[in-house]
């Protein structure tokens, strides 16, 4: 289910020379509708989901929907990126409301991996 765009929220980010949303989306799905100067899926069909474009927004204007996985009626899953954190507020089918923090960079120094080795 692609991302849904929050149309008092996006701006179509004029001070970029692409948006974000557009740039990071890997299936190059992501588009501004210059007219309207706001984004959309092109092909609602080919998003997987990803959420990289939710994240990536610097305006919170892109929303996951998570009817299918999480209830029967919408729930609604929104990042925020502070440093080298990303907070998660999960809006369950019943309005509850929870929140996860996750460190999303890595911080070892060069090198050091958690990876196991290679063969
Ligand atoms: S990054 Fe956010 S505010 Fe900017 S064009 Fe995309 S959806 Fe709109
Ligand atoms: S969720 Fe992923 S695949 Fe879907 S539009 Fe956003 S960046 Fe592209």
């Amino acid at each position: 289910m692609p991302p849904l765009v929050d149309p008092t929220r996006c701006d179509g980010c004029p001070q970029e020379a692409e948006p974000p949303c557009v740039l990071v989306c890997p299936g190059d799905l992501m588009v501004l509708d210059a007219e309207r100067k706001q984004a959309y899926c092109r092909e609602e069909a080919d998003c997987w989901d990803c959420m990289t474009c939710v994240k990536a927004c610097p305006r919170q204007a892109l929303r996951t929907r998570l009817s299918y996985q999480l209830a029967d009626v919408s729930a609604d899953l929104m990042p925020e990126v502070t440093g080298d954190h990303i907070t998660w507020t999960l809006v369950d089918c019943r309005g509850r409301v929870e929140r996860f923090t996750v460190r999303t960079l890595n911080t070892e120094p060069e090198g050091h991996s958690n990876s196991p080795p290679r063969e």
